[in-house]
């Protein structure tokens, strides 16, 4: 075998030395021979390939745990992992593209030209279902809050309840321009303690929190969990919220089709909720209310049995939000009714005062 002095090694893979020794000491890439007088470092040309892919992958940013894994496998397990790698990468820039757009949106907010005045009409409904024992969502509809949350866990319906009731505050506040963030870090913050308190440091326990705060022209979505909020805009059903559910990240890495995800055993694991567990943050977003756009909170009872194109469907041809959310909920229960279901529907409308 053809060793090569760490000087010679380093030019040929571009490592420095130095680089090479941190990778020996973290284990990512061990000498071939190491002498035990001198303590000089050697290695196989062989090693050559191998040191270039940790390069690269240090390039790429993947933590030295990682890449230590990667390193380990046979290319074609290496290649998912670094699929799924990236998939997570893109997925926490997303999150945070969200977040700078709200917050450009939030500092570019100009008074609106039109004169026409919006408001909400809405309607709130939470059904057991047809096969649990209890009802542990919590569905609320107000002028200024809509928000749907699904516990889980022994104190589930507490759990929900209180995310709720912590937002309720926000129904009574004024909204003094520009004081959007102060309110939303408050109902955020407010949640999570509430939840943090019904849960009493048990992790089991939690809720999803899916909630509209109307603002007069725009409505700010707070959302942690699998529960969901649509926009029905010119007919077309757009759904707002992402699944912070194990299924949907294992579909965003591609080691699960969208198919196979329907068969999935345990659809529902979250993977971020609020709880008395590690605190999370909601993803946050700001929409644009158009007069006519019609919105749905829902929680996974109504979305996990009844297929998109069938909710655009009842949610486009229910004449008012009560019928709509009526007539949902009876589709969750006569596709079986597997779980509580809930629905919050909103439209909006000019103001006609
Ligand atoms: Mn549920």
């Amino acid at each position: 075998m053809e060793l090569l002095t760490i000087g010679a090694f380093s030019k040929a893979c571009r490592l420095s030395p130095k680089a090479l020794r941190l990778y020996d000491e973290l284990e990512l890439l061990r000498p071939t021979r190491v002498d035990p007088d001198t303590g000089y470092r050697y290695y196989a040309v062989e090693q050559l390939e191998r040191a270039r892919l940790v390069a690269w992958l240090r390039r790429l940013g993947m933590p030295l745990a990682s890449i230590r894994q990667v390193c380990a496998l046979p290319p074609a397990a290496a290649a998912r992992e670094i699929r799924a790698y990236w998939a997570r990468i893109e997925r926490e820039t997303a999150v945070r593209r969200d977040l700078a757009e709200f917050l450009v949106d939030h500092l570019t907010a100009e008074p609106r030209k039109d004169t026409a005045m919006l408001e909400l009409r809405y309607c709130a409904r939470s059904d057991t279902g047809r096969v649990r024992p209890a009802n542990q969502d919590t569905a609320y509809a107000g002028t200024r809050l809509l928000a749907v949350a699904d516990g889980c866990g022994p104190a589930g319906a507490l759990a929900s309840s209180a995310a709720v009731e912590a937002l309720k505050f926000l129904e009574n506040e004024e909204l003094p321009a520009g004081s959007v963030l102060n309110l939303l870090e408050e109902a955020v913050r407010g949640a999570t303690e509430a939840v943090r308190d019904v849960a009493g440091g048990s992790d089991t326990v939690g809720t999803t929190l899916t909630a509209l705060l109307w603002t007069g022209s725009r409505l700010a979505l707070v959302h942690i969990g699998d529960s969901r909020a649509y926009l029905l805009r010119d007919g077309g059903l757009f759904r707002i919220t992402h699944d912070h559910t194990v299924v949907q990240s294992m579909i965003d890495e591609g080691r699960l089709t969208p198919e196979e995800a329907t068969t999935h055993p345990h659809p529902a694991l979250l993977l971020k909720a609020l709880s008395g567990g590690t605190p999370a943050i909601p993803d946050l977003k700001l929409h644009d209310a158009l007069p006519g756009d019609r919105y749905l909170l829902c929680s996974d009872g109504l979305s996990g049995v009844v297929p998109d194109a069938r909710i655009t469907h009842l949610l486009s041809t229910a004449p008012t939000p009560d019928t709509a959310v009526h007539t949902l909920i009876t589709e969750a229960n006569t596709a079986g009714g597997p779980d509580n279901v809930s629905c919050v529907v909103a439209d909006v409308v000019e103001t006609t005062a």
